[in-house]
């Protein structure tokens, strides 16, 4: 049976990946889905159970028996039971998030929840590796990019002031190292993806640069603006 689209968003941080997924899904009446809230839910889960987030083998026996369940229409993330939707966002998440995304057992556990979660398609999805490796045959790959500087700035606004601006940029870098230097799954553009430098840009504009590609490529004539 033939699937609905895949859309694939990856990028590193601060790239207005969520932002841009979530309005793509909006126009084109797709589900959005956010592997970034996975990783963050599922490292705040099993830090808050006194997992060691660089033990292989205790992530494995963490994940054995972990359910995690993301409902596409509320954005809502829970794992074992537990909303962790009012924590993903923060500083620490993300931190935690990078460091037990690198160990095999995390990635392995959380590929399938995320296959799951695109499957059947009509689905946007955004994160670090859906092109490559989550969604490989996607019918669209895009590769959201900004220089470090503007990247820094935005996740300086998103976190309100909280850290001052030269911390936000120095755990973003470090970040960005993990991300793209590890052996699972590292962050890297898909050959045949479109790449869109958001810098310059407005998120207005990204997004109809999208859709337009998605109309030439994929010959759609139908998406609401
Ligand atoms: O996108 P977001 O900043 O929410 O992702 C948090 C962290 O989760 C990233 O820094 C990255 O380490 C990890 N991640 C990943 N693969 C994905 C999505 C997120 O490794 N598909």
């Amino acid at each position: 049976m033939k699937r609905g689209l895949v859309i694939a968003v990856d990028g590193p941080s601060g790239v207005g990946k969520t932002t841009i997924s979530r309005l793509l899904a909006e126009r084109l009446g797709f589900r959005h889905v956010n592997t970034g809230s996975m990783y963050r839910a599922l490292a705040l889960a099993a830090d808050s159970a006194g997992v060691d987030l660089e033990s292989d083998a205790a992530l494995e026996r963490f994940c054995a028996t972990a359910s995690v369940c993301c409902d596409a229409s509320t954005e809502k993330i829970s794992v074992n039971g537990k909303d962790y939707t009012p924590y993903v966002r923060t500083q620490r998440a993300g931190e935690l998030a990078s460091v037990a995304s690198a160990r095999a057992p995390v990635r392995e556990f959380l590929l399938a929840v995320q296959r799951k979660a695109g499957e059947g398609g009509g689905v946007v999805m955004e994160g670090r590796d859906i092109g490559t490796v989550v969604f490989p045959d996607a019918d669209l790959k895009v590769f959201l990019d900004a220089s470090h500087k503007v990247r820094a700035r935005r996740r300086h606004l998103e976190l309100k002031g909280e850290f001052a601006s030269g911390e936000v940029s120095a755990e973003m870098e470090e970040r960005d190292r993990r991300d793209t230097g590890r052996r699972n799954a590292p962050l890297k553009m898909a050959e045949d993806a479109l790449y869109v430098d958001t810098g310059l840009l407005s998120i207005d504009e990204v997004v109809r640069l999208i859709l337009n590609d998605i109309r030439e490529r994929l010959g759609i004539g139908d998406i609401r603006s």
